[in-house]
């Protein structure tokens, strides 16, 4: 019996981790059988190419796959028609995973050819990769179920939308509303170029998005010059103000705007016009009196021309800041999933985007095609850091739950971004690869937690005694602000009709490359290049 008992308890210890990593290798086989699935849903998405606040039929088709596969769903949520929770299981832990499914204004671009050929002409594109985040959620939750179901593992599942990610327009709300006020922890997914996941401040800028109109009066411009007060007047000298003001701010900090309406005709002085500014900064002190100086500047502009200013907030977000104990449990999981295997076909594709884009040869993270070496574990960036130009609202989530960002890699290395070069990969089979492992990486995390409370544990621990110890999480959305709804609906007025004609059809098309009738990869022949003797 003396014996005996030390040799239980080792068998015993050894059960545990040995049943999560049979799951697991049965979580990688059913996510290898869903390639099919996983292609249709990207491709699908991508060819919707639905910009923020207007994703009607990227709600509806993955809601509805949702649905069929036994979650409730909840649409509308904080107002925003095509937001939505889904949910499944029952109990605790209630763990949220969510992605981005907005695209790019002018990002319009035909998968698989690698220079500058858009589906339609000025319009919107999946030129971020948002077309493939909740595809990959979608997989692994689904392969996650049909586990949890046989095994009677307790927990609720729920799958959420970034709606509007690019405006910042969506996540804040959801917080303010209480839709993560039960949640346990957060697995955010965001398209990218590796595997990758971090935590502690992220390094990136969390920004408030500020739209400022300008009331005057109209007059004949060329008969009656001195009855107008222009509203362009102030939106000019706004942003005149704001650029000296550049110059004294610190260089953590990055402003853009766009003149959203400078008036109608020249003959008629501008009775309106607007002006729309994001404010990024590091820290939310900062961001905030970012803001305040905006709207100082806004208000000596209208005095200046005695017009009257309003301002309106559009979006926001908080800096990045992610969950430690989840971090490292999901890093263990991408060392054991690894980078997907790419085809030389997949390489030549990259590599002559790259050259599109005038990347510098030889370098090589930017001129080297995909990546083919996973990235570290990434580690807390000082907030004097000025590295990170970008934004994320998945911030405002990650302030209130433990929450990490898988970053999965499903497109190419080195291309600007926002852009219609992002898009090329995006209906490939880079993409589905790429969304393939992110997928297995995600369903093995999520194991981690439903299976292992101490995950969960740990994950509060860092959230209450190293996150918030100092810094408290304050809105910058008040009780009355609401989603921005209106932004983007004339642009998809504009092109839906045309888009329609080309949302794939997978009952008659094996992938959208085919439907469109692209060679992959179709790349620039190699010119021969005249040595001039
Ligand atoms: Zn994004």
């Amino acid at each position: 019996m003396a014996l005996l008992l030390p040799l239980g308890i080792s068998a015993q210890k050894k059960t545990v981790p040995t049943k999560i990593d049979q799951l697991k290798s049965e979580l990688i086989k059913e996510i290898d059988s869903q390639q099919k699935a996983t292609q249709e849903m990207v491709d699908m998405v991508f060819s919707f190419g639905e910009l923020g606040f207007q994703e009607v039929e990227t709600s509806k088709y993955l809601t509805d796959i949702l649905k069929k596969n036994g979650f409730s769903v909840e649409t509308g949520i904080s107002g925003v028609p095509t937001a939505w929770v889904a949910k499944w299981g029952s109990g605790k832990p209630l763990i949220a995973v969510g992605s981005d499914i907005d695209c790019i204004p002018k990002a319009s671009q035909k998968p698989g050819v690698s220079y500058h050929d858009p589906i339609i002409e000025g319009a919107p594109g999946h030129g971020e990769g948002h077309n493939s985040g909740v595809p990959l959620n979608i997989v692994a939750v689904l392969a996650l179920k049909k586990i949890m179901e046989r095994e009677k593992i307790p927990g609720t599942i729920m799958l959420w939308p970034g709606v509007a990610e690019e405006q910042l327009g969506a996540k804040a709300y959801y917080v303010r509303d209480g839709y993560f006020k039960d949640v346990d922890a957060c697995i955010f997914t965001h398209v990218a170029n590796n595997m990758a996941v971090s935590y502690g401040d992220a390094g990136n800028n969390g920004m408030v998005s500020v739209k400022f109109a300008f009331d005057g009066q109209a007059s004949h411009a060329g008969a009656a010059p001195w009855r107008g007060k222009s509203a362009l007047d102030a939106v000019e000298l706004m942003n005149i103000g704001w650029n000296y003001h550049r110059e004294h701010m610190e260089t953590t900090q990055r402003s853009h705007y766009v003149v959203v309406d400078g008036g109608d005709q020249p003959n008629v002085v501008p009775s309106k016009a607007s002006v729309w500014y994001y404010f990024r900064e590091r820290t939310y002190p900062k961001i905030s009196q970012m803001y305040k100086d905006g709207v100082r500047i806004a208000e000596a502009a209208a005095q200046m021309t005695e017009t009257k200013m309003t301002y309106e907030i559009l979006g926001s977000a908080w800096p990045g800041h992610f969950n430690q104990p989840i971090a490292e449990t999901m890093y263990k999981n991408i060392k054991a999933v690894g980078l997907p295997k790419w085809s030389d076909a997949d390489q030549k594709l990259a590599k002559a985007a790259q050259k599109e884009m005038n990347n510098p040869e030889g370098d090589t993270l930017l001129s080297n095609g995909l990546s083919t070496a996973l990235s570290p574990l990434g580690k807390p960036v000082p907030t004097t850091s000025a590295g990170g130009g970008g934004s994320d609202d998945i911030a405002d989530i990650s302030w209130n739950v433990p929450t990490v960002t898988l970053r999965y890699p499903a497109n190419i290395p080195g291309l600007p971004g926002h852009h219609w070069a992002n898009a090329i990969a995006m209906a490939t089979p880079i993409a589905h690869k790429g969304v393939i492992a992110g997928a297995k990486v995600e369903a093995m995390t999520l194991l981690d937690m439903f299976m292992n409370p101490e995950v969960i544990k740990s994950a509060w621990t860092y959230f209450n005694d190293v996150q918030t110890k100092d810094v408290k999480y304050i809105p910058f959305v008040s009780k009355t602000d609401k989603p921005a709804l209106h932004l983007n609906a004339n642009i998809m007025k504009e092109f839906r009709p045309e888009m329609k004609k080309y949302y794939y059809d997978p009952s008659k098309y094996a992938s959208y490359l085919e439907q469109l009738g692209i060679k992959y990869p179709t790349v620039r022949e190699d010119k021969k290049v005249d040595s001039g003797k």
